[in-house]
């Protein structure tokens, strides 16, 4: 299965990608992850997103472009794979599908998880990461037993400099701006499939499992 999972930030993309994983094995690739991780090494590309991140703002679609291009060129991903984050702008999809094309791949479903506007600004900036193995809670709505320390792996849980309330609102009208053509694009090709993100975490994974079900039968 190729998947995409879609959402505006909040929406519950990683949390889901989380156990979608778990169940299915499949590769995730977030490309929020994978810059965050470059900042940390404070490599070339880290250097390259820093600012757009910091300021909430996309990163240069021949960027982000480039660098699932050559993930989803890894020997991994040839069995179905998970991108969560990404694409974010019809050009990224137009890119995506050109780039599936050259392997003889297309995307088998757009999982897009769809929360009203007004939990976003909450869930964003009770977010809690754990700098570890990268397990996402929620100070109130999905809280960890022990507080700031990470139940999977005793990790220390941290808060995203992006998720600060200033940058949370530049994310959204970013984020919101670019979604709508996007929905279109899917939906026109038949592959989108809408989940109510509303709901509580594991009913919302019910709702997914449903569809990939439905999808392999
Ligand atoms: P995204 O990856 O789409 O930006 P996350 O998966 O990181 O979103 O979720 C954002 C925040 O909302 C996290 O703190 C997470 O624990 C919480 N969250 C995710 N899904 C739900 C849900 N269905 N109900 C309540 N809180 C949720
Ligand atoms: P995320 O972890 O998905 O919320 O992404 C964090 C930040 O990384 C975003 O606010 C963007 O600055 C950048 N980013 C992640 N994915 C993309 C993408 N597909 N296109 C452009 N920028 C991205």
């Amino acid at each position: 299965m190729n998947l995409i999972l879609m959402g505006l930030p909040g929406a519950g993309k990683g949390t889901q990608a989380e156990r979608i994983v778990a169940k299915y094995g499949l590769p995730h690739i977030s490309t929020g992850d994978m810059f965050r991780s470059a900042i940390k090494e404070g490599t070339e590309l880290g250097k390259q997103a820093k600012s757009y991140i910091d300021a909430g703002e996309l990163v240069p679609d021949h960027v982000t472009v480039g660098i699932v291009r050559e993930r989803l060129g890894k020997a991994d991903c040839r069995g179905g794979f998970l991108l969560d984050g990404f694409p974010r702008t019809t050009a990224q999809a137009e890119a995506l599908d050109d780039l599936l094309a050259e392997t003889d791949r297309r995307i088998d479903a757009v999982l897009y998880i769809n929360v009203d506007r007004d939990r976003l600004m909450e869930r964003l900036t009770g977010r809690r990461v754990c700098g570890q193995c990268g397990a996402t809670y929620h100070i109130k709505l999905n809280p960890p037993k022990q507080e700031g320390v990470c139940d999977k792996c005793g990790g220390e849980l941290t808060h995203r400099k992006d998720d600060r309330p200033e940058t949370v609102k530049t994310r959204l009208e970013v984020n919101e701006q670019q979604q709508q053509p996007l929905l279109d694009f899917y939906k026109a090709k038949g592959c989108l499939k809408e989940i109510d993100g509303n709901q509580p975490i594991d009913d919302v994974f019910a709702s997914i499992e449903n569809i990939l079900g439905s999808l392999s039968a």
